[in-house]
């Protein structure tokens, strides 16, 4: 029996063990894939504070030394439901169960992938999911932006301030983003629409140099000449497991107050797998912080008593 397992070894998992093994608890967490999630994918973080700049994973490994010196226990095992016992919930995976008397979701998002050939081979490496985390390195070129939603014009438009151009990639003829975000195109010249076009194929050798398009109803293809495209097509969160036990909004993500607090009052959740805004490092550690911090005090109320 643990006092708390968290489910994901991100940032935000990782995050909350620190706090929750600073409070005397015990902690197990059940990472599926790779210890320290996204940030893995990326060689170059530069708005991490206190660091200039940090390969991603180097960042993860030490996150993951140092909850391990604090005494986090880890299982590489996928966790596919909680089940509720009252006082202690069971934690169910590929390779077994685990009980604790509270639970930390901090499953994160995958970014949906445009779909088009060679994409695997420049992720982080010309292709980009995130504008205000990778912008910086385009400043004076030449960048594509794919999607029609708010994040994808909003991100033309910051990109537009750094970058020589811009092409915005949208597969239908009329933005999904609201009026008010479309309205801030019309002050930004160097923003190309290449409308009712999909990306067909990334081109480059060693990096990324261009994105062939094609348009939907011509089927007429062109070469966009790009140094970076920025994939802008939203996030799929993993709470599928778990929605009998936590609420989930519209896209999947869980739903959670201020104190990343559920529904469920032994279930809480952290980092871009919840309901939020802003999905980034410092926002996913900050939520392993506060959940930690929430799960702790749920433990030591008068509520769990395990007999
Ligand atoms: C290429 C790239 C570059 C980025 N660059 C930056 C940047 O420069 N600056 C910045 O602030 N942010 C950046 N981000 C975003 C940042 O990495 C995320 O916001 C952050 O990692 C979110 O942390 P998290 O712990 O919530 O989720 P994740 O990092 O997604 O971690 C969740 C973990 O949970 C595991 N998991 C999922 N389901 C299960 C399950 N059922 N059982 C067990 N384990 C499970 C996953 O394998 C994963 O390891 C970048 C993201 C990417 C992809």
């Amino acid at each position: 029996m643990y006092d708390i397992i968290i489910i994901g070894a991100g940032p935000a998992g990782l995050t909350a063990a620190l706090y929750a093994l600073r409070a005397n608890k015990t902690v197990l967490l059940i990472e599926k894939a790779t210890f320290g999630g996204q940030i893995t994918f990326s060689p170059k973080i530069e708005n991490y504070p206190g660091f200039e700049a940090v390969d991603g994973n180097a960042l993860a490994d030490s996150f993951f030394e140092q909850v391990t010196a604090q005494g986090a226990e880890f299982e590489l095992e996928e966790a596919t439901a909680i089940i509720d016992n009252g006082a202690t919930k069971t934690v169910v995976t590929d390779c077994g169960e685990h009980e604790a008397k509270a639970v930390i979701i901090a499953t994160g998002a995958k970014h949906r992938m445009l779909g088009a050939g060679n994409e695997e081979n420049f992720a982080g490496n010309g292709i980009s999911f995130c504008a205000v985390c990778d912008g910086a390195f385009y400043k004076e070129k030449t960048v594509a932006v794919v999607g029609g939603g708010n994040t994808a014009v909003q991100d033309a438009i910051y990109l537009s301030k750094l970058a020589k151009k811009v092409y915005l990639v949208h597969r239908r003829n009329e933005f999904r983003a609201e009026k008010r975000v479309t309205d801030g195109l019309s002050a930004c010249p160097n923003i190309e629409l290449v409308l009712d076009s999909v990306p067909v194929e990334c081109l480059g050798d060693a990096s990324l140099s261009a994105l062939k398009v094609k348009n939907k109803f011509t089927e007429e293809e062109r070469i966009l000449p790009v140094d970076g495209v920025f994939v802008a097509i939203g996030q799929e969160p993993n709470n599928a497991a778990f929605r009998e036990l936590v609420d989930l909004d519209p896209s999947g993500f869980i739903v959670a107050d201020e104190s990343c607090r559920t529904k469920n009052p032994a279930v809480f959740v952290a980092g871009d797998c919840r309901t939020k805004a802003v999905r980034q490092l410092v926002t996913a550690g900050a939520d392993g912080g506060v959940a930690a911090i929430a799960a702790c005090g749920y433990i030591d109320s008068e509520n769990v008593k395990v007999g």
